[in-house]
């Protein structure tokens, strides 16, 4: 570990699995204190335990805004400032064809996913604006990019989360605030085995099912995206602004392999 974050304070959603779990612990690894923000008390009070010193967990529904408010206002009671916010949190939302959408999927898929991350954005903006520092960095997907390999609901937030993140970088850079958006590809995660393996316990059906289309020899893992995540927020990325890095494998960037 290089301690690229020591002394800097962050706050991950979606911090008790998956990729913000992995963030999480890369993150405090890192130096870093971090507060982990979650729906899910038990995995994030544990987690917080585990990782002991620096670390600590509050239940935050990211799609209320006094949840959010109360997460921010804490990572500064605790712990003196705040550097690093990451809206990761989201869910995949209802599945199958738009004329069998359910509305209420579709508010709550949007309440979580990216309503979750406006509110991530003005609070974290909040205490950071007046410091002139901090990094904002929020969750996409290929699905918000290409059509045709997402939900249509959970595809067209996730698009909406990088106009969002590219606009707020404009505003925010002045401030001494970067502002990006992270791609992951098809990730070994609690969300993907609920959808490759049916089973959102099953990590290890899913790690084999995402390893027969892996792009790249391997599916990839959590931890993956946390390097992402740790370059972004970290001043090796001092001058990074306003861009979206996919870890996809090449998925949304490169040409697809020949069928
Ligand atoms: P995951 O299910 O393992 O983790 C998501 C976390 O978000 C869970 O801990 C869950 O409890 C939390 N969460 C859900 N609703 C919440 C709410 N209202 N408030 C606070 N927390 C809430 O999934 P993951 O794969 O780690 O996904 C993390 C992010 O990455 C999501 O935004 C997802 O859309 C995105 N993503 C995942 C993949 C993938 O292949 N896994 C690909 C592209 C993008």
């Amino acid at each position: 570990m290089t301690q690229r974050l020591t002394g800097r304070v962050a706050a991950v959603t979606g911090g008790a699995s998956g990729i913000g779990e992995a963030t999480a612990r890369r993150f405090h690894a890192e130096g870093a204190s971090v507060v982990i923000a979650d729906i899910q008390d038990d995995a994030g009070r544990a987690l917080a335990a585990e990782l002991g010193e620096r670390a600590l967990f509050v239940r935050t529904d990211v799609s209320r805004e006094e949840d959010v408010a109360a997460l921010v206002d804490t990572a500064v009671d605790r712990f003196g400032q705040l550097d690093v916010m990451f809206n990761n949190a989201g869910i995949m939302g209802a599945l199958g064809p738009i004329d069998a959408t359910r509305m209420s999927d579709a508010d709550l898929t949007i309440a979580v996913n990216l309503r979750g991350v406006i509110c991530g954005m003005k609070h974290a903006a909040r205490v950071m604006k007046p410091r002139r520092s901090g990094v904002i960095l929020s969750t996409s997907s290929p699905a918000g990019v290409l059509g045709g390999i997402g939900p249509h609901i959970y595809s067209a937030v996730k698009a909406a989360v990088i106009g969002l993140s590219n606009s707020v970088a404009a505003e925010l850079r002045q401030h001494g605030i970067r502002v990006n958006t992270i791609i992951p590809g098809a990730v070994v995660s609690p969300m993907t085995a609920g959808v490759v393996a049916d089973d959102a316990t099953d990590l290890a059906g899913a790690e084999e099912a995402l390893g027969r289309t892996a792009l790249m020899g391997r599916p990839i893992q959590p931890a993956d995206v946390a390097a992402g995540a740790l370059y972004l927020a970290s001043d090796d990325a001092a001058f990074v602004t306003g861009v979206v890095l996919p870890v996809d494998a090449g998925l949304t960037g490169a040409s697809r392999p020949s069928p």
